[in-house]
């Protein structure tokens, strides 16, 4: 099948031998969609994309890794301005506010939902990062579906390291609508066992890995074992525990 724009990328991340490609294929998405923001080409001060970043702010995790790519007045203009909004919605919010009444003597909370603890939940779902990197995602997982009509990546798919757990039920959730018809067969039928033999094979890891331990043990061999913490976490959450923080070379 030729190589398009959007199949390169893809076909790569099956070729890493990364515990999950869709991981593979999110940090690289994540790394873009940070320098992007707060890199060389300084995007935040384009009216359109600051627009953007004021309305809809940024999760814990992409603050922190924001901070962490070490553009500190990239992250101070984008603060000010965004700052400026939320105090704005803010004020609106407390001019609305009326408190619970006092507790009862009798042990009941205080009735009646607040906008404002509503405004804030909302508010922290809402990240401009978590968007662009959703849209990554979303079209890979596209062409993944498109590129398994080729006998060629089926089988770098199976002879992969299966999936984390988090890209495994995404899958799995977008075959219901993706899938190929004519790969339905050779999709479960591959993918459900590479998970449970992947998962084994991680297991002998970590197991080996605390054998190791073992003074007896100490002069044999760390065969696959030495990095098998971090493996086994990515396999769970679909993380790299072990990267260092992300920054501009
Ligand atoms: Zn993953
Ligand atoms: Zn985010």
């Amino acid at each position: 099948m030729k190589e398009k724009i959007e199949t390169i990328p893809v076909n790569e991340a099956f070729r890493s031998e990364d515990e999950c490609p869709f991981c593979y294929l999110e940090r690289q998405a994540q790394q873009r969609a940070i320098r992007y923001i707060a890199g060389p080409g300084a995007s935040y001060m384009e009216p359109l994309i600051r627009g953007k970043t004021d309305s809809r702010g940024f999760c814990g995790t992409h603050l922190k890794q924001l901070f962490d790519y070490g553009n500190s007045l990239g992250d101070a203009l984008i603060l000010q301005t965004y700052l400026v909004g939320m105090r704005k919605e803010l004020d609106a919010q407390i001019a609305e506010f009326s408190a619970p009444p006092k507790k009862s003597l009798l042990g009941g909370k205080g009735e009646g939902e607040n906008t404002l603890v509503q405004w804030e939940k909302e508010r922290e779902e809402s990240c401009f990062l978590c968007e662009s990197i959703e849209e990554s995602m979303a079209r890979y997982f596209a062409t993944f579906f498109f590129l398994i009509k080729d006998p060629e990546f089926r089988a770098l798919v199976a002879d992969g390291k299966g999936f984390c757990m988090r890209h495994f039920a995404r899958l799995l959730e977008e075959a219901k609508s993706q899938l190929p018809n004519s790969q339905h067969d050779w999709f479960y039928a591959t993918l459900l066992p590479l998970m449970q033999e992947n998962l084994s094979r991680l297991q002998e890891d970590i197991d080996w890995f605390i054998q190791k331990f073992d003074y007896r043990n100490s002069g044999a061999d760390w065969k696959n074992s030495r990095d098998a913490v971090s493996r086994v976490m990515q396999k769970l959450r679909g993380i790299y525990p072990a990267d260092p923080p992300f920054k501009e070379k």
